[in-house]
């Protein structure tokens, strides 16, 4: 069963399906270099799961063993890069299913001790232990600390057991890397359903590979992290991504930048960093400048009594020599693929270190095409491990992706009509808004229900959820200017925004119905409403007779009141006899009987209206100013 949801400004209203398909979630994690995180689908929609600060997403891929014994992870863990290197295990995925003979050189990169033993076995790590003797640990269990960590965040936000993970890999890591990645979420108590690619998990994010008409696309997807860079192109055939090549550098990443950014103080400034503490400190200096220019122009702060400064255009000079580097390895990843910049469909930007503009701009300089930035950078993969395994969870079978809408978008009107805003085969993406008004005096919330389908009762469509516009100020029915705007964006997303004109208020929520409704469910919509059309045709002539009744009969009374002192007894009491036989048909059955009524009392009512008319028009005439308008 198909489930929608819709978040409130003020809260969330979940639809009735939503509640009963519940079941035990399949988590996406991306297990990183330098940060990790871990995301569910939930209403329909891949999030990032925060810690306990609520924020931050993402767990830094570092494992602290304290001298009394305990273990830290993530942030907790990062202060001690700096204090207790030889403690402190960072970027452990280099090493994960490697032997020391994989590692060669790369052995003395890092802070802390990876022991050298026998040249096929896989690597270990040497940490002092509580007591000094040495303890040894492997890349698998110290990548299962932090996939506990993970998995914990998780239970704590769903407060229930998780169990299932998918876990996204580099799409060059070969098999032992792979059995390392799933070795090390047994261990921390996680069956993984699959490992899948990292660049295919972030096309699954863009929506890229959902629909039918990716097929036989290729895609390419540019990810600049912490420490590594990688390209892969991928194509799409008969609903499989197919890797045709990937290319990079297990050496380049943020840490290059900020590296440059160091390097270029302690040469200016002619700086001693003579302690790891003070190597430390200005790498974060360095980090904290780059961040910052990603979005400023320029970044000041101190160190140790000397000023330091960097604006963007000094730090695109420092970056880009790093930077034509990646650009090199995406044109060999083209030619390996044996394929032109003319055959890439689309172009993905992930890893935090996209965010710098000028990764962006010599992308899409090279690319010659707009790349997909739109979604946090540091979190696509695990959004997309997300929805894979969303998929593999059985929610999203028959999968119908939305590139024109298979089903018509609308609200609930009086009396429970169904009124399409979007039509059905509308292209996305589209905005359209409608004028609606208060049916009734002094009304002061609109409920604004949005349904699918194509009956013209909406109790016969799908509710997708609703909400509710408040505080529009007392005003005479049909006085307020209610705008609806429903845009639909291509992803399948709705949003939907209510506002009334004449006081400001407005309210809105973002429904997605993207994955909700399978090809099975849309057809026997379709032909639900092909084989009713009549009933519903009769049903919806009666339901507008019956509206068109109560706003005449709403205006009668008012008539009634704002011309009592001219009106005759008599014609007051006929009024009333018409409008009592209106308001029986209305409660009846009988459209015609009711349009009968109606005539009936427009017919006895219109001269007095035009009489009305002319007298407010000469009371007007005197200064009275009766009627403004
Ligand atoms: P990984 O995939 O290696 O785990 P991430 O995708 O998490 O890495 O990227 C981490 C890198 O992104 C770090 O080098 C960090 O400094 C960089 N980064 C994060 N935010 C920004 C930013 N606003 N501007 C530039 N770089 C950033
Ligand atoms: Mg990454």
């Amino acid at each position: 069963m198909a489930k929608f949801s819709i978040d409130l400004q003020a809260g969330k209203v979940k639809d009735d399906d939503a509640v009963g398909s519940v079941g035990q979630v399949i988590v996406g994690i991306d297990l990183g270099t330098t940060n990790s995180l871990v995301a569910h689908v939930s209403n329909n929609q891949a999030v990032a799961v925060a810690g306990k600060d609520g924020k931050n997403v993402l767990v830094p891929s570092i494992v602290h063993f304290a001298e009394n014994g305990d273990v830290l992870v993530g942030e907790e863990a990062k202060p001690f890069l700096t204090t207790a290197p030889e403690r402190t295990i960072y970027s452990v995925k280099r090493l994960l299913g490697k032997s020391y003979g994989d590692l060669a050189g790369a052995r003395n990169r890092f802070g802390y001790r990876v022991i050298d033993e026998d040249e096929d076995r896989l690597v270990k790590i040497a940490v002092p232990g509580p007591d000094g003797e040495d303890r040894y640990y492997s890349p698998i269990e110290l990548s299962a600390r932090i996939l506990k960590s993970l998995k914990t965040r998780i239970e704590t936000e769903l407060g229930s057991e998780v169990s299932r993970a998918v876990i996204t890999v580099p799409a060059y890591f070969n098999d032992a890397q792979r059995q390392a990645t799933r070795d090390a979420g047994k261990l921390a108590g996680l069956d993984v359903l699959r490992i899948v690619n990292e660049p295919t998990a972030s096309s699954l994010a863009y929506g890229i590979g959902l629909r039918d008409e990716d097929e036989g696309r290729t895609i390419a997807v540019y990810d600049l992290g912490g420490g590594t860079f990688d390209v892969s192109i991928l194509r799409i055939e008969q609903g499989i991504f197919e890797v045709l090549s990937t290319n990079g550098d297990t050496f380049l990443g943020g840490d290059d930048l900020d590296q440059a950014i160091s390097d270029h103080w302690i040469k200016e400034k002619q700086l001693t960093i003579d302690t790891a503490q003070k190597r430390g400190e200005i790498r974060l200096l360095a980090e904290r400048a780059k961040k910052q220019l990603s979005s400023q122009d320029s970044f000041t702060t101190e160190f140790h009594g000397t000023t330091l400064y960097l604006d963007r255009d000094l730090a695109n000079v420092l970056f880009t020599p790093l930077i034509k580097r990646t650009i090199a390895s995406c044109d060999r990843a083209l030619k390996d693929a044996e394929l032109t910049i003319q055959d890439i469909d689309h172009v993905i930007m992930v890893g935090g270190s996209t965010r710098v503009p000028l990764v962006q701009k010599e992308v899409t300089n090279f690319f010659g095409k707009e790349v997909n930035n739109t979604l946090d950078p540091d979190q696509v993969v695990a959004l997309g491990a997300a929805i894979q395994a969303d998929v593999l969870a059985g929610n999203q079978t028959d999968v119908l992706l939305l590139d024109i809408t298979p089903l018509s978008l609308g609200i609930e009107t009086v009396g429970g009509l169904m009124d399409p805003i979007i039509p059905r085969n509308s292209k996305v993406p589209t905005r359209v808004g409608r004028k609606y008004t208060t049916s009734v005096d002094g009304q002061k919330n609109l409920k604004v229900a949005v349904f699918q389908g194509e009956r013209d009762m909406v109790k016969d469509n799908r509710k997708l959820g609703e909400f509710v516009l408040s505080d529009i100020p007392p005003m005479p029915a049909g006085i307020p200017q209610i705008e609806i705007q429903f845009y639909l964006d291509a992803d399948g997303i709705l949003r939907v925004k209510a506002m009334e004109h004449r006081s400001g208020q407005s309210q809105s929520v973002t429904i997605k119905s993207q994955y909700g409704i399978s090809e099975e469910e849309m057809a026997e919509m379709l032909i639900d409403s092909l084989s009713n059309a009549e009933t519903d045709m009769k049903n919806r002539a009666l339901v507008e007779a019956r509206n068109e009744a109560n706003n005449v009969l709403l205006s009668t009374r008012k008539f009634l009141e704002q011309n009592a002192s001219w009106l005759e007894v008599q014609q007051v009491n006929d009024i009333g006899e018409y409008a009592e036989k209106l308001a029986q048909a209305v409660a009846g059955e009988d459209k015609d009987a009711i349009n009968n009524r109606l005539d009936e009392l427009n017919r006895f009512t219109e001269p007095l209206a035009h009489e009305a008319l002319d007298r407010n028009v000469a009371a007007a005439i005197k200064g009275d100013g009766i009627s403004a308008k």
